[in-house]
């Protein structure tokens, strides 16, 4: 069975056939480092990384990279806010970030270009646009011509008659009423020298504007065409657009071969934004005790072209379903086995193991129909569970219990909530037995009169994000919400 895709540019599903046969060459435009991602941008993020776990699963080598725009309007605003260089200014967001993915068990990218390491191809890339007559340059800056270039508009589907010849847009973010000459190269302004925001060329000194980044970063690390390009829907215009205009008018090639795209998420039925302080990161959640594999498996209950409803009391079923499946993994796990099994029994998940398989590569082919994947995991817990109910003490056969496992495994190879969930018990585990070694040593300087320590280390204890109360049977603890 082919997989197939729902392709942004020709508007319907579409089976997938890579470039190379068995290899995959895809890219997801990154955050902007000027702010912590929201878990609105993380749902991108984490389809990226689920689609790449997924061809993973499927037999193919996957490169796959996601870029880090640390040079544009906003980070550049930041750094002057901050009165620090653009590098400074960004890094901190950039382990963040990288922090964010690894609690929510999103892997890191094969390469994670930042785009002030790539302004010599970016202008290498504007240069061969001018050489084609495709760009042209007003007061130091460079801008595309978008009636040079006949495919513009076959992304968004923007009425280009309705551009204005020969005005020009130079914000890195406009809209569709906006179908005009956007910005290549941007001309220094004062202000960007302090920052560390200028590079010379033969336009002058300035910098890049945000579409040609993804351009000049994507075909330098996968070649002029490539198989997939992602991102959220947001994104489809102006910047995917522009990146196809700018890449195509370079090299006269296919620039993409696919386009997905993931849809928004709410927020209790409205739109998250930082304008109305109606936001949460995944710190924000943490804090109020909710383990982010639950997050994960609230994300997979919702199909990436739909809109995700992120409620509290989703969140919370969300969690109550990866303790069911790790429950069962665990009692499978622990369940006596033997080499040599009851000859009156007849094993019965080998078979349930294959057809949960096959049922989840056949929804997951279908455009990543993640809800009907899980729909299958949980027929296979239930299968587990019925069979051990049957077995009750007696011993399940070693080669049975194997493939059951190793189903899970390989599904949750994709998923990745249950591994998640076995990592936070682990911390889980790690934090309580030091929070009980601290509060034994604060005991043994209290008695020796030692108060100052013992103050010092409640302070150690509160920063870890948990609260100590002296009760009459002793000391209890708790992580605070
Ligand atoms: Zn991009």
């Amino acid at each position: 069975m082919p997989i197939r895709f729902y392709n942004t540019l020709t508007r319907r599903e579409e089976e997938f056939v890579p470039l190379e046969p068995g290899k995959v060459a895809m890219y997801t435009c990154g955050p902007t480092v000027y702010a912590p991602p929201h878990i609105g941008n993380m749902r991108t993020f984490f389809f990226a990384d689920l689609l790449r776990r997924y061809l993973g699963f499927r037999g193919f080598q996957v490169k796959f990279v996601m870029n880090l725009t640390d040079v544009d309007d906003k980070t550049i605003r930041g750094a002057l806010r901050e009165g620090v260089s653009l590098n400074e200014y960004t890094q901190p967001f950039i382990d963040d970030l990288f922090h964010n993915f690894d609690q929510l068990g999103i892997r890191q990218a094969d390469v994670h270009p930042r785009a002030t390491h790539y302004v010599p191809q970016m202008v290498d890339i504007i240069r061969r646009l001018q050489e084609r007559g495709m760009a042209y340059e007003a007061e130091g800056s460079v801008y595309f011509d978008i009636s040079e270039f006949p495919g513009y508009g076959q992304l968004s589907k923007v009425d280009v008659s309705a551009g204005r010849r020969g005005e020009r847009v130079a914000a890195d973010e406009y809209d569709k009423d906006d179908v005009r000459d956007f910005v290549l190269w941007k001309a220094a302004k004062p202000e960007d020298a302090t920052v560390g925001a200028v590079w010379d060329t033969q336009w002058g000194p300035g910098r890049p504007g945000w579409h040609i980044e993804c351009s000049a970063m994507s075909m330098q690390e996968l070649g002029e065409t490539f198989d997939i390009h992602l991102g959220g829907v947001d994104l489809i215009f102006p910047h995917h657009e522009d990146e196809i205009a700018q890449s195509e008018g370079a090299t006269g090639k296919p620039f993409v071969r696919y386009w997905l795209h993931g849809e928004f998420l709410l927020l209790e039925g409205g739109k998250m934004a930082k304008s109305t302080g109606n936001i949460f990161n995944v710190r924000d959640l943490v804090e109020r005790g909710v383990k982010p594999s639950s997050v994960r498996y609230l994300y997979l209950t919702a199909h990436y072209r739909s809109k995700l409803n992120f409620t509290f009391e989703g969140l919370a079923s969300a969690g109550e379903a990866v303790r069911r499946v790790r429950g069962t993994r665990d009692r499978l796990r622990d369940h006596p086995a033997a080499r040599d099994p009851d000859p009156a029994d007849t094993p019965s998940l080998h078979a349930a193991a294959d057809e949960v398989l096959a049922a989840f590569a056949a929804a997951m082919d279908e455009d990543l129909n993640t809800s009907v994947g899980l729909a299958t995991l949980h027929r296979l817990a239930g299968a587990i569970n019925t069979r051990l109910e049957e077995l009750g003490t007696r011993p399940i056969s070693h080669a049975e219990q194997a493939a059951a496992l190793a189903a899970l495994e390989r599904i949750d190879s994709v998923f990745g909530f249950v591994s998640l969930a076995d990592r936070e018990s682990q911390v889980d585990e790690g934090l309580a037995a030091w929070v009980e070694e601290r509060i034994a040593a604060r005991e043994a300087a209290r008695k020796a009169r030692d108060f100052a320590s013992a103050d010092a280390i409640r302070d150690e204890i509160a920063a870890r994000g948990v609260v100590v109360e002296d009760t009459a049977q002793g000391p209890r603890w708790s992580l605070g919400s």
